[in-house]
């Protein structure tokens, strides 16, 4: 949101660690995002907070709007103009509030906030994280919404954004009960992928899908119910990725965005997945699995 964001130079990494960085604390990571649409981790990760010492140009930036503090160290050199830290600080909190109104609309999450997103320069995150992931990624929530940054709001940037806001909303409203990952990271792909404009699986993707099913390689519900999906190697990693996006597209083939976010809402308030699923769909989850993997294996 442009009107109404607030801007301050925050602190400087020789002031210490900045404020929202754990002290060496033990971390749960409940959601991310790969580059390169692979990822791996494990949970409860070690991040050092001496780690950050050394940004970009030193210094993070701290702008706020209605439901977001964002934090913000990318290396732009200017303040003002087009291309300045300043336009920047603007464009990804239009993205967010963007983002939290399309998540209140289309999954009925409205957490109260505000939540806190940090955009780091990409050399200080790979030189962060590197060391705690086995692959690449472009984002990260554990507590906090942590994106490997950009100097302008790319089409990437805009997916990661709304890919991370999925898992920190959930947190936000749905923090006591653990969300198994075919549904945690299934919407957040499905939102991600609409944030671009994608509607449904792309076709290339579904053939892979379909190839995989035809090869017995396809995940069982149990094998993607786990809260992250940590233990699975990359490249399944990224095939668990993608069923569990087409599951949750097929559901809103079902009943439309309108079911989803009654669902959602259901599974948010009570926490009981199979409860939301009969009053929603009318069945069992494990049945609506079943059946969408009985339609990729007939190759539909
Ligand atoms: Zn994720």
């Amino acid at each position: 949101m442009k009107r109404g964001c607030r801007h301050q130079r925050f602190l400087t990494y020789a002031g210490g660690p900045p404020p929202f960085f754990e002290q060496g604390g033990q971390w749960s990571i409940q959601g991310c995002c790969g580059l390169a649409l692979v990822l791996w981790l494990t949970a409860g990760l070690v991040f050092p907070a001496d780690g950050l010492d050394q940004g970009a140009d030193g210094e993070f930036e701290k702008r706020t709007s209605s439901h977001f503090v964002l934090y913000q160290d990318v290396d732009i050199d200017q303040t003002s103009g087009l291309r300045g830290s300043r336009r920047f600080e603007q464009d990804v909190l239009s993205v967010l509030e963007s983002a939290y109104r399309s998540a209140d609309q289309k999954l009925g999450l409205r957490p109260d906030g505000p939540l806190t997103v940090i955009v780091y320069d990409p050399a200080v995150f790979d030189r962060t994280f590197s060391g705690q992931f086995r692959f690449p990624v472009a984002g990260f929530y554990g507590g906090r919404v942590h994106i490997r940054g950009d100097t302008v709001v790319t089409d990437r940037l805009v997916a990661v954004l709304h890919h991370e806001y999925v898992h920190a909303a959930f947190d936000e409203e749905n923090g006591r009960h653990v969300l198994p990952a075919w549904l945690n990271e299934g919407v957040a792909e499905w939102f991600e992928a609409r944030s671009l404009g994608l509607r449904g699986v792309p076709s290339h993707q579904r053939r892979r899908l379909r190839v995989a099913a035809a090869q017995g390689r396809l995940y069982a519900l149990d094998a993607l119910s786990s809260p992250s999906f940590g233990h699975l190697g990359p490249e399944g990693a990224s095939l668990a990725y993608l069923q569990s996006w087409s599951f949750i597209d097929e559901l809103v083939g079902l009943r439309g965005t309108r079911g989803l976010r009654d669902w959602l809402r259901e599974i948010v308030r009570r926490g009981n997945i199979d409860r939301a699923t009969r009053r929603v769909y009318r069945d069992r989850i494990g049945a609506l699995f079943e059946d969408h993997l009985a339609a990729l294996a007939a190759g539909r």
